[in-house]
């Protein structure tokens, strides 16, 4: 069902939004890959992504804390493969630290990569969706989306304010066979929480392997993290038909975090 279709991953180059992409891929869907890499590494990617799967492929560069970048790519994207049926609003940073001491600038930045480009990229893809009645929108949000832990600031502020944004998309769109939700991910092993576990290792000292267990355990009752493969899946189901009641949701998949 998926096959043809065109989808733009915010942070494709890495972590989740890779998994997501080779997930979308094996569907036949044709990708808007997008991260910061350069341009050549960039180029090679999307090149093996068209050569790996028979699909079409474009790939942009482009800061989302700029919001003339975001329409430009965008719209550069929706020339080279199409309108965009699957928007995944995936990009993200994070920077931990207190309130008290949070520098003013990280935290613009994480609002707005972590939050606003969503709401500028949304505001880009609706038309079209709705004009073909069908289209998907999933924000990659996290259970800092739904609690908060210390030092996070910026990020759950961002993480609640994006769950926020999806509810107000779906049930504007509602009507139009648009559908708009979140996943609220726990653990996933991708280099975002790399400065955790290296902080933990130093100030605990402790060996990699250990901080990392102790980073899962302390809020996470499943001891390991999620692949993000695991959340591409999901992204793929929320994409099928049988997803279209599904909207306005914020759908964890955090190895019960949040049951507690
Ligand atoms: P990652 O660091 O592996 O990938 C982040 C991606 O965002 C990269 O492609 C990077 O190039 C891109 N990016 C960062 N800043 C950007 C900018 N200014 N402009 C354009 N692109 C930019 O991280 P990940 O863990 O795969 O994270 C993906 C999403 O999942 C994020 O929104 C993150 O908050 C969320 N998440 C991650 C975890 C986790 O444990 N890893 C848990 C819950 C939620």
């Amino acid at each position: 069902v998926l096959n043809g279709k065109v989808a733009l991953i915010t942070g494709s180059t890495s972590g989740i939004g890779l998994a997501t992409a080779h997930v979308l891929a094996e569907q036949g869907c044709h990708l808007l890959l997008h991260g910061l890499m350069n341009e050549a590494e960039g180029q090679a990617l999307a090149a093996e992504f068209a050569g790996q799967y028979g699909i079409k492929t474009f790939f942009s560069n482009a800061d989302l804390r700029e919001m003339d970048s975001i329409h430009q790519f965008m719209a550069e994207g929706a020339q080279a493969l199409g309108d965009i049926d699957i928007l995944i609003n995936n990009a993200g940073i994070q920077h931990t630290e207190t309130v008290a001491a949070f520098p003013p600038e990280k935290w613009n930045d994480i609002i707005a990569i972590n939050l606003s480009s969503a709401f500028h990229t949304i505001q880009q893809a609706l038309p079209a969706m709705a004009q073909k009645r069908w289209g998907r929108i999933i924000n990659i949000a996290s259970v800092h989306g739904l609690v908060a832990s210390v030092n996070k600031a910026a990020y759950c502020a961002a993480k609640h304010g994006i769950i926020g944004l999806t509810k107000v998309v779906a049930l504007e769109c509602a009507e139009q066979g648009i559908t708009a939700n979140a996943i609220c991910p726990g653990w996933v092993d991708t280099p975002l929480i790399n400065k955790q576990i290296e902080a933990i290792a130093s100030s605990r000292n402790l060996s990699r392997s250990d901080a990392r267990y102790q980073l899962i355990t302390a809020k996470q009752p499943l001891p390991e993290m999620l692949d993000p493969r695991q959340i591409g899946e999901f992204v793929l189901f929320l994409c099928s038909d049988a997803a279209r009641g599904i909207t306005g949701a914020a759908l964890t998949m955090d190895g019960g975090w949040t049951a507690q």
